[in-house]
């Protein structure tokens, strides 16, 4: 994810360059689990201070259901809007000084927002960020009901079926927790005023 962005530095503000990108990405971050290539489209933009790079992509990615711990597919559209500055001057070659930037403060401290001296903008991380970003915070088989998960419904079945079979201790079908049951022993031994 990788682009030379030399010519288009080159060019003059409202210069633009659009990619259609269909790129696999397994070893983009061990946290994740693609089950797709990312798929969408980059525009590069020639701005004041560097080059903003719009990306609208879409992957798909195993995760984990948060009842059922189950792997489900999900689809996750990843979108960002970023803006690199250059580390040199493209015509000279100079590397420029921070006081020389012209966009936002905190984007001349972030190390992924770079293009390095080789004008080559790299994307890599900043798409990996955003899937992050992307990504639910639960995830689950039954995305809009969590208690839709089919796995879940399964298990909270046979577990009704378990307890209508008389598993349960007397103490838990009394609504105690069996951990607690011992207390209650103890409960009797007070003495009573
Ligand atoms: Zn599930």
């Amino acid at each position: 994810m990788e682009f030379n962005v030399a010519q288009l530095m080159k060019e003059a503000i409202g210069a633009r360059r659009e990619f259609a990108l269909d790129d696999e990405i397994t070893h983009l971050d061990a946290g994740l689990t693609p089950l797709s290539h990312l798929i969408g489209t980059l525009e590069l933009l020639r701005i004041h201070s560097g080059i903003l790079a719009t990306g609208a992509f879409h992957i798909t990615l195993e995760l984990q259901c948060g009842r059922c711990l189950e792997p489900v597919t999900f689809p996750v559209p990843v979108h960002f809007a970023e803006s690199f500055r250059p580390l040199t001057d493209v015509e000279t070659g100079r590397f420029l000084l921070p006081e020389e930037f012209e966009g936002q403060v905190e984007d001349l401290t972030d190390e992924a927002l770079l293009i390095d001296a080789q004008h080559i903008l790299d994307i890599s991380e900043v798409v990996r960020q955003n899937i992050w970003l992307s990504i639910p915070i639960v995830a689950g088989c039954a995305p809009i009901d969590q208690d839709a998960c089919p796995h879940y419904r399964k298990l909270l079945s046979e577990f009704t079926l378990a307890n209508e079979d008389g598993v349960r201790s007397p103490s838990e079908a009394a609504g105690i927790d069996p951990r607690w049951e011992a207390l209650l022993a103890l409960q009797d031994e007070l003495p009573s005023n």
